[in-house]
């Protein structure tokens, strides 16, 4: 039997893994966890907080642009990349620099290099065996393309998008998913021609319609072109821009095309397959309680099939360290997971979609509670609304199913949202809270307010 070196080996020091490596160790467990690039992964380094940092400065540049509207003399004189590169990177740094006193703070052993999954105990790094008596993989998601388009000058990923050194003029966004909408939003904020192609009927096209079109909306009132249910059929790059191909048989010009079409599990050549784990379509195939076909050996993360989030990845990775460790905790509902899409204005979800609700529960009673109403969005000066899905008939008591909001900072109601709905809480559970005034959490209030059949800012 080979020696057992750790309780747990990690396979892949990104949200998921590195969740799982934290809990782990606070639990008493010893974990080695192997990291062929740097800790944190995608969200730290090429995701979630460079991409936030990028839609900071664009919001403060449209504050400089708009100031004027309401009596603050100011105008914006222009974008210098470097120094928004620079804030950027120095945000990553700090946290990147926490982390990793984090994980040695625990009494993580942490193994730098690309590692092999070459047993269900064990995982190879530069010919070191490491053994454990459970392994976890978290080896992530890559940004994908189509085919026949290959990435490379003129042609980004969001991972060049990041380190762009000016501000394109023109630019064309393949994708009006999560992260094609958010790098639209930017680039229009600094002050560049954005036009999205998405072959889907709408933008975001996995939230509720409603947010769709409440998004489409507004991207129309910043002049954020898009083109729906309309297919890439090739683009050619030159010296000076490129030119991408529709089937509607429009040619759009650009300097440059990024293609945000959704990211692929990183699945291959890790040794999954040889070691005989279940894949579908290159996602690791797990149970509600994220154990793969082999024994003790967990997958975590983006190459789980579902939401591609880093909550998700920290909750699964908690998830696996707690049931490993014997705590039996509750399989995590996939639709309580929040969703926020952190472009300008905000699209924040929680629970189910209308159409998925009817789907589930028969009769559901929708209520949409507009930011008109809402004095803290009238100060912000955006508009929007919160939507809610209820199951069951109008009339009937039943727990709200779905909060589907858009407005500028939306995203931060969601903690809100999702203690409504994960606690299975009714309009009037909800009613009987107070909300401080004016506060745009005073929306989601208002809405279930009028949803308990007693409105108070809201026209009937
Ligand atoms: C542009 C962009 C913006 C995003 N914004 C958000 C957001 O705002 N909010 C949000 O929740 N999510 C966001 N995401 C998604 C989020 O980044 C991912 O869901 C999350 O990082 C997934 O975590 P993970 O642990 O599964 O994988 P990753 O973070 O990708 O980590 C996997 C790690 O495994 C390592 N690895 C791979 N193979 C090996 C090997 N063989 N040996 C050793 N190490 C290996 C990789 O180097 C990597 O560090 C964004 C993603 C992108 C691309």
């Amino acid at each position: 039997m080979a020696e057992r070196d750790a309780d747990l080996v990690i396979l892949g020091g990104g949200s998921g893994g590195y969740a799982c490596a934290l809990r782990a160790a606070e639990l008493g467990l010893s974990v080695t966890l192997v990291e062929q690039d740097k800790l944190g992964g995608t969200c730290l380094h090429y995701g979630c907080i460079p991409t936030k940092a990028l839609l900071h400065a664009a919001e403060v540049a449209d504050a400089a642009r708009d100031g004027d509207a309401i009596g603050v003399k100011s105008s914006l004189a222009g974008i210098d990349m470097a120094g928004v590169n620079s804030y950027k990177d120095g945000v990553v740094a700090r946290l990147y620099k926490g982390l990793q006193g984090l994980v040695s703070s625990r009494g993580i052993t942490y193994v730098e290099g690309s590692g092999r999954f070459v047993a269900p105990n064990a995982v190879e790094v530069d010919g070191q065996r490491i053994t454990g008596r459970h392994v976890v993989l978290a080896t992530g998601s890559y940004p994908r393309s189509l085919p026949g388009l290959d990435i490379g000058g003129r042609i980004v990923t969001s991972e060049q998008a990041l380190t762009l050194d000016e501000v394109p003029e023109r630019v064309v966004v393949l994708g009006g998913g999560v992260i094609g909408a958010e790098f639209a939003s930017v680039w229009r904020s600094f002050g560049a021609d954005v036009t999205i192609v998405e072959a889907l009927p709408h933008l975001v096209p996995s939230e509720d319609e409603f947010c769709s079109k409440l998004l489409e909306r507004a991207f129309r009132k910043r002049r954020i072109m898009f083109k729906t249910g309309v297919k890439l059929t090739g683009a050619q790059q030159g010296e000076r821009g490129v030119s991408v191909g529709l089937d509607s048989g429009e040619q759009l010009d650009a300097d440059l095309l990024l293609v945000a079409v959704g990211r692929g599990p990183n699945t291959a050549g890790h040794g999954y397959e040889e070691a005989g784990v279940t894949l579908d379509r290159g996602f690791v195939i797990t149970d509600d309680r994220l154990r793969t076909n082999l024994p003790d050996v967990h997958a975590v993360g983006d190459i789980v099939p579902g939401l591609q989030l880093a909550h998700r990845g920290f909750a699964q990775g908690i998830f696996v360290a707690e049931d490993i460790a014997g705590l039996a905790p509750p399989p995590i509902d996939e639709a309580g997971i929040p969703r926020v899409t952190y472009c300008e204005p905000e699209v924040a979800s929680v629970g189910l979609t209308e159409a998925a609700a009817r789907e589930r529960y028969g009769e559901v009673h929708t209520l949409t509670y507009d930011l008109a109403g809402n004095g803290k969005s009238q100060i912000l000066r955006t508009s929007g609304a919160v939507k809610l899905v209820k199951a069951g008939a109008e009339g009937v008591t039943g727990p709200v199913v779905g909060v589907h909001m858009v407005g500028a900072r939306v995203g931060e109601l969601i903690g809100e949202a999702q203690l409504i709905y994960n606690w299975d809480a009714t309009a009037e559970d909800v009613a009987a809270l107070i909300h401080a005034h004016p506060t745009q959490t005073e929306a989601l209030g208002e809405a279930h307010l009028a949803l308990a059949g007693k409105p108070l800012h809201a026209h009937g």
